[in-house]
C-alpha cells in the first residue's frame, strides 16, 4: 500500500494508473509520480 508522502494517507492502487503519472493525493493534494505500478511506489514531484 502507497502512502502519501506528506500526510500518509493511504493511495488506493489503480489500474488505470502508469509510470510516470502524475496523481494528487485525494487528502492534501499534494503532487506525487508513480514511479512502479505493482507495487505501486510513490514518489515526490519537484514543484516549480
Ligand atoms: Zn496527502
Amino acid at each position: 500500500m502507497a502512502k502519501c508522502l506528506k500526510c500518509n494517507y493511504e493511495i488506493q492502487p489503480n489500474p488505470e494508473l502508469y509510470e510516470g503519472e502524475i496523481i494528487v493525493c485525494p487528502s492534501c493534494g499534494k503532487k506525487m509520480e508513480v514511479i512502479c505500478v505493482e507495487p505501486l511506489e510513490l514518489q515526490k514531484v519537484e514543484e516549480s
